[in-house]
């Protein structure tokens, strides 16, 4: 299963199960990166 992320800001975000990741990634997302919004497909696509 993927639950690990690494942004490209550096930032590590890493999540209980795939779900947590995805929330995580969007909340570091919108706070961090506004503008730069991707979906769950993506999102998966970058983890590992
Ligand atoms: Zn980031």
């Amino acid at each position: 299963m993927k639950k690990r992320l690494s942004c490209p800001c550096g930032e590590f975000i890493e999540g209980e199960n795939e779900d947590d990741l995805v929330e995580k990634a969007q909340a570091h997302l919108a706070e961090k990166h506004p503008g730069h919004e991707y979906s769950r497909e993506q999102i998966l696509f970058l983890a590992f």
